[in-house]
Protein backbone atom coordinates (compact mmCIF):
# COMPACT_ATOMS: atom_id res chain seq x y z
CA UNK A 1 0.00 0.00 0.00
CA UNK A 2 1.32 3.57 -0.89
CA UNK A 3 1.92 5.77 2.54
CA UNK A 4 -1.16 7.50 4.39
CA UNK A 5 -3.33 5.28 1.88
CA UNK A 6 -7.08 6.09 2.17
CA UNK A 7 -9.25 3.66 3.23
CA UNK A 8 -12.42 3.30 5.58
CA UNK A 9 -13.43 1.40 8.85
CA UNK A 10 -16.19 -1.27 7.45
CA UNK A 11 -18.98 -2.42 9.57
CA UNK A 12 -19.65 -5.44 8.12
CA UNK A 13 -23.31 -6.37 9.66
CA UNK A 14 -25.00 -9.58 9.35
CA UNK A 15 -24.22 -9.88 5.59
CA UNK A 16 -19.91 -9.60 5.43
CA UNK A 17 -20.27 -10.65 1.52
CA UNK A 18 -22.60 -7.90 0.60
CA UNK A 19 -20.54 -5.53 3.25
CA UNK A 20 -16.76 -5.88 1.76
CA UNK A 21 -18.19 -4.10 -1.82
CA UNK A 22 -18.82 -0.76 0.25
CA UNK A 23 -15.17 -0.53 0.18
CA UNK A 24 -14.92 -0.10 -3.77
CA UNK A 25 -18.03 1.32 -3.97
CA UNK A 26 -16.43 4.39 -2.24
CA UNK A 27 -13.21 4.32 -4.52
CA UNK A 28 -10.99 3.06 -2.26
CA UNK A 29 -9.35 -0.70 -1.68
CA UNK A 30 -8.42 -0.99 2.41
CA UNK A 31 -10.07 -0.58 4.96
CA UNK A 32 -10.29 -1.61 8.88
CA UNK A 33 -13.09 -4.37 9.26
CA UNK A 34 -15.15 -4.95 12.17
CA UNK A 35 -16.22 -8.05 13.50
CA UNK A 36 -18.08 -10.65 11.23
CA UNK A 37 -20.50 -12.68 12.57
CA UNK A 38 -19.21 -15.94 14.70
CA UNK A 39 -20.59 -18.05 11.81
CA UNK A 40 -17.49 -15.92 9.23
CA UNK A 41 -14.59 -16.45 11.96
CA UNK A 42 -13.81 -19.89 10.73
CA UNK A 43 -14.97 -22.88 8.47
CA UNK A 44 -17.01 -22.59 4.92
CA UNK A 45 -18.17 -19.13 5.51
CA UNK A 46 -14.94 -17.96 5.95
CA UNK A 47 -13.46 -19.39 3.19
CA UNK A 48 -15.98 -17.62 1.11
CA UNK A 49 -15.45 -14.44 2.96
CA UNK A 50 -11.91 -14.46 2.26
CA UNK A 51 -11.98 -15.64 -1.28
CA UNK A 52 -14.24 -12.17 -1.91
CA UNK A 53 -11.75 -9.73 -0.28
CA UNK A 54 -8.92 -11.67 -2.45
CA UNK A 55 -10.88 -11.51 -5.67
CA UNK A 56 -11.87 -7.82 -5.23
CA UNK A 57 -8.43 -6.82 -4.17
CA UNK A 58 -9.12 -5.43 -0.72
CA UNK A 59 -6.51 -5.24 1.81
CA UNK A 60 -8.04 -5.67 5.18
CA UNK A 61 -5.42 -3.60 7.29
CA UNK A 62 -7.08 -4.10 10.80
CA UNK A 63 -9.46 -6.30 12.19
CA UNK A 64 -11.53 -4.74 14.86
CA UNK A 65 -12.76 -6.62 17.78
CA UNK A 66 -16.38 -6.04 18.94
CA UNK A 67 -18.58 -7.54 21.81
CA UNK A 68 -22.25 -8.45 22.20
CA UNK A 69 -23.53 -6.84 24.73
CA UNK A 70 -21.67 -3.27 24.10
CA UNK A 71 -23.82 0.13 23.80
CA UNK A 72 -22.62 3.82 23.15
CA UNK A 73 -25.34 4.77 24.52
CA UNK A 74 -23.82 7.74 26.70
CA UNK A 75 -20.65 7.52 28.92
CA UNK A 76 -22.02 5.53 32.21
CA UNK A 77 -23.70 2.69 29.75
CA UNK A 78 -19.99 2.81 27.83
CA UNK A 79 -18.35 2.23 31.23
CA UNK A 80 -20.49 -0.38 31.94
CA UNK A 81 -20.79 -2.45 28.96
CA UNK A 82 -17.64 -1.43 26.43
CA UNK A 83 -14.64 -3.78 26.39
CA UNK A 84 -12.62 -5.77 28.61
CA UNK A 85 -12.86 -3.71 31.95
CA UNK A 86 -16.05 -5.16 33.24
CA UNK A 87 -15.16 -8.72 35.27
CA UNK A 88 -18.50 -10.29 34.75
CA UNK A 89 -17.77 -10.34 30.60
CA UNK A 90 -13.81 -10.30 30.33
CA UNK A 91 -13.19 -13.83 30.35
CA UNK A 92 -15.69 -14.76 28.06
CA UNK A 93 -14.91 -11.58 25.82
CA UNK A 94 -11.21 -12.68 26.52
CA UNK A 95 -11.81 -15.55 24.36
CA UNK A 96 -13.47 -13.87 21.65
CA UNK A 97 -10.67 -11.60 21.10
CA UNK A 98 -8.28 -14.53 20.54
CA UNK A 99 -10.75 -16.03 18.35
CA UNK A 100 -10.97 -12.84 16.50
CA UNK A 101 -6.80 -12.86 16.29
CA UNK A 102 -6.94 -16.63 14.71
CA UNK A 103 -9.47 -15.12 12.30
CA UNK A 104 -7.20 -11.95 11.23
CA UNK A 105 -4.61 -14.43 11.41
CA UNK A 106 -6.27 -16.09 8.70
CA UNK A 107 -7.07 -13.42 6.68
CA UNK A 108 -3.23 -12.90 6.38
CA UNK A 109 -3.86 -9.41 8.58
CA UNK A 110 -1.07 -8.46 11.22
CA UNK A 111 -2.78 -6.06 13.57
CA UNK A 112 -6.49 -6.28 16.01
CA UNK A 113 -7.66 -3.12 17.61
CA UNK A 114 -10.39 -2.63 19.94
CA UNK A 115 -11.98 -0.52 22.20
CA UNK A 116 -10.78 -1.67 25.50
CA UNK A 117 -13.53 0.25 27.56
CA UNK A 118 -12.28 2.91 30.56
CA UNK A 119 -9.08 1.75 32.01
CA UNK A 120 -9.92 2.71 35.65
CA UNK A 121 -8.12 5.94 36.80
CA UNK A 122 -6.60 4.94 40.35
CA UNK A 123 -3.00 2.79 39.00
CA UNK A 124 -2.88 1.16 42.58
CA UNK A 125 -6.62 -0.27 42.56
CA UNK A 126 -6.91 -4.20 41.65
CA UNK A 127 -9.49 -3.49 38.75
CA UNK A 128 -5.97 -1.43 37.09
CA UNK A 129 -3.73 -4.79 37.38
CA UNK A 130 -6.40 -7.00 36.50
CA UNK A 131 -6.93 -4.72 32.86
CA UNK A 132 -2.90 -4.98 32.73
CA UNK A 133 -2.83 -8.29 32.52
CA UNK A 134 -5.58 -8.84 30.76
CA UNK A 135 -4.05 -6.96 27.77
CA UNK A 136 -1.12 -8.70 28.22
CA UNK A 137 -2.23 -11.59 27.59
CA UNK A 138 -4.01 -10.71 24.27
CA UNK A 139 -0.48 -9.28 23.39
CA UNK A 140 1.10 -12.47 24.10
CA UNK A 141 -1.26 -14.40 22.39
CA UNK A 142 -1.20 -12.01 19.39
CA UNK A 143 2.55 -11.99 19.45
CA UNK A 144 3.67 -15.68 17.91
CA UNK A 145 1.53 -15.07 15.42
CA UNK A 146 3.44 -11.40 14.21
CA UNK A 147 0.79 -9.61 15.04
CA UNK A 148 -0.09 -6.62 16.62
CA UNK A 149 -2.71 -5.39 19.55
CA UNK A 150 -4.13 -1.61 19.27
CA UNK A 151 -6.28 0.13 21.32
CA UNK A 152 -8.60 2.70 20.37
CA UNK A 153 -8.16 6.15 21.92
CA UNK A 154 -11.33 8.37 23.69
CA UNK A 155 -12.11 6.70 26.85
CA UNK A 156 -9.27 7.99 28.77
CA UNK A 157 -6.84 10.96 28.64
CA UNK A 158 -3.40 10.47 26.53
CA UNK A 159 -1.69 10.81 30.02
CA UNK A 160 -3.52 8.26 31.20
CA UNK A 161 -3.26 5.89 27.93
CA UNK A 162 0.58 6.18 27.86
CA UNK A 163 0.93 5.07 31.34
CA UNK A 164 -1.02 2.54 31.37
CA UNK A 165 1.18 1.26 27.84
CA UNK A 166 4.35 1.55 29.96
CA UNK A 167 2.71 -0.87 32.50
CA UNK A 168 1.68 -3.03 30.28
CA UNK A 169 4.90 -3.10 28.45
CA UNK A 170 4.64 -5.51 25.22
CA UNK A 171 6.20 -4.16 22.49
CA UNK A 172 3.26 -5.13 19.95
CA UNK A 173 1.14 -2.90 21.80
CA UNK A 174 -0.41 -0.13 19.47
CA UNK A 175 -2.70 2.80 19.62
CA UNK A 176 -5.47 3.20 16.92
CA UNK A 177 -5.86 6.96 17.11
CA UNK A 178 -9.32 8.54 16.58
CA UNK A 179 -9.08 12.23 17.16
CA UNK A 180 -12.74 12.30 17.18
CA UNK A 181 -13.30 10.23 20.32
CA UNK A 182 -11.24 12.51 22.22
CA UNK A 183 -14.06 15.22 21.81
CA UNK A 184 -16.89 12.75 21.98
CA UNK A 185 -15.63 11.85 25.11
CA UNK A 186 -14.28 14.86 26.29
CA UNK A 187 -11.12 12.88 27.26
CA UNK A 188 -8.52 16.31 25.70
CA UNK A 189 -7.31 18.34 22.80
CA UNK A 190 -6.68 15.49 20.30
CA UNK A 191 -3.79 17.47 18.71
CA UNK A 192 -1.34 17.34 21.98
CA UNK A 193 -2.70 13.70 22.62
CA UNK A 194 -1.37 12.46 19.38
CA UNK A 195 2.09 13.83 19.49
CA UNK A 196 2.53 12.38 22.73
CA UNK A 197 1.25 8.75 22.14
CA UNK A 198 3.51 9.35 18.62
CA UNK A 199 5.62 6.34 18.73
CA UNK A 200 2.62 4.07 19.73
CA UNK A 201 0.21 5.13 16.71
CA UNK A 202 0.45 2.70 13.69
CA UNK A 203 -3.48 3.49 13.01
CA UNK A 204 -5.61 6.18 13.02
CA UNK A 205 -9.71 6.72 12.10
CA UNK A 206 -10.55 10.20 10.67
CA UNK A 207 -13.37 11.06 12.31
CA UNK A 208 -14.52 14.61 13.82
CA UNK A 209 -17.17 15.55 16.66
CA UNK A 210 -18.10 18.49 18.55
CA UNK A 211 -17.61 18.48 22.16
CA UNK A 212 -20.17 17.30 24.43
CA UNK A 213 -22.52 19.72 26.14
CA UNK A 214 -23.65 17.83 29.45
CA UNK A 215 -21.98 15.95 31.70
CA UNK A 216 -22.13 11.59 31.16
CA UNK A 217 -23.00 12.95 27.59
CA UNK A 218 -21.44 11.90 25.02
CA UNK A 219 -20.30 14.90 21.79
CA UNK A 220 -22.11 14.84 18.43
CA UNK A 221 -20.13 13.07 15.69
CA UNK A 222 -19.46 14.97 12.45
CA UNK A 223 -18.43 14.95 8.73
CA UNK A 224 -14.82 15.12 9.08
CA UNK A 225 -14.18 18.82 8.14
CA UNK A 226 -17.19 19.74 10.23
CA UNK A 227 -15.76 18.97 13.64
CA UNK A 228 -14.08 20.76 16.45
CA UNK A 229 -10.89 18.11 15.44
CA UNK A 230 -9.26 20.74 12.75
CA UNK A 231 -8.46 17.84 10.69
CA UNK A 232 -5.60 20.08 8.50
CA UNK A 233 -3.81 20.35 11.93
CA UNK A 234 -4.24 16.07 11.95
CA UNK A 235 -2.98 15.36 8.87
CA UNK A 236 -0.24 17.89 9.13
CA UNK A 237 0.75 16.51 12.35
CA UNK A 238 1.00 12.89 11.41
CA UNK A 239 3.41 14.17 8.42
CA UNK A 240 5.07 15.71 11.78
CA UNK A 241 5.95 12.68 13.39
CA UNK A 242 6.07 10.67 10.27
CA UNK A 243 3.47 8.76 10.24
CA UNK A 244 3.23 6.56 7.17
CA UNK A 245 -0.03 4.23 7.61
CA UNK A 246 -3.06 4.27 6.54
CA UNK A 247 -5.90 7.43 6.65
CA UNK A 248 -8.72 5.13 7.94
CA UNK A 249 -12.35 7.31 7.54
CA UNK A 250 -15.09 6.31 10.07
CA UNK A 251 -18.68 7.38 9.87
CA UNK A 252 -20.57 6.42 12.44
CA UNK A 253 -23.98 6.20 10.62
CA UNK A 254 -25.68 3.97 8.04
CA UNK A 255 -27.07 4.31 4.69
CA UNK A 256 -26.75 6.81 1.70
CA UNK A 257 -25.69 9.67 4.21
CA UNK A 258 -22.73 7.24 5.25
CA UNK A 259 -21.12 7.51 1.88
CA UNK A 260 -21.70 10.26 0.37
CA UNK A 261 -19.94 11.66 3.71
CA UNK A 262 -16.98 9.47 3.34
CA UNK A 263 -16.59 10.06 -0.60
CA UNK A 264 -16.49 13.90 1.04
CA UNK A 265 -14.11 12.69 3.18
CA UNK A 266 -11.59 11.21 0.59
CA UNK A 267 -11.77 14.20 -1.18
CA UNK A 268 -10.61 16.12 1.80
CA UNK A 269 -8.33 13.81 2.84
CA UNK A 270 -6.71 13.68 -0.93
CA UNK A 271 -6.22 17.55 -0.45
CA UNK A 272 -4.64 17.52 2.79
CA UNK A 273 -2.51 14.43 2.01
CA UNK A 274 -0.91 15.82 -0.99
MG1 LIG B 1 -12.87 5.04 16.00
Amino acid sequence: MEKMAIGIMLGVGSDPMESIQKVLDVGVDNAQMGRPPDEYLSGAKFDELKKAIDEKGITITTVFCGYDGESYADIPTVQRTVGLVNRDTREERLRKTFEIADFAENLGVKRIAAHIGFVPEDTSSELYGEVVETIRRIADYCKPKGMVFALETGQETAEALLQFIKDVNRDNLRVNFDPANMILYGSGEPIPALELLAEYVDGVHCKDGKWPTKEGELGTEYPLGQGDVGIDKFIATLKKIGYEGPLTIEREIIGEEQKQDIIAAIELLKKLRG
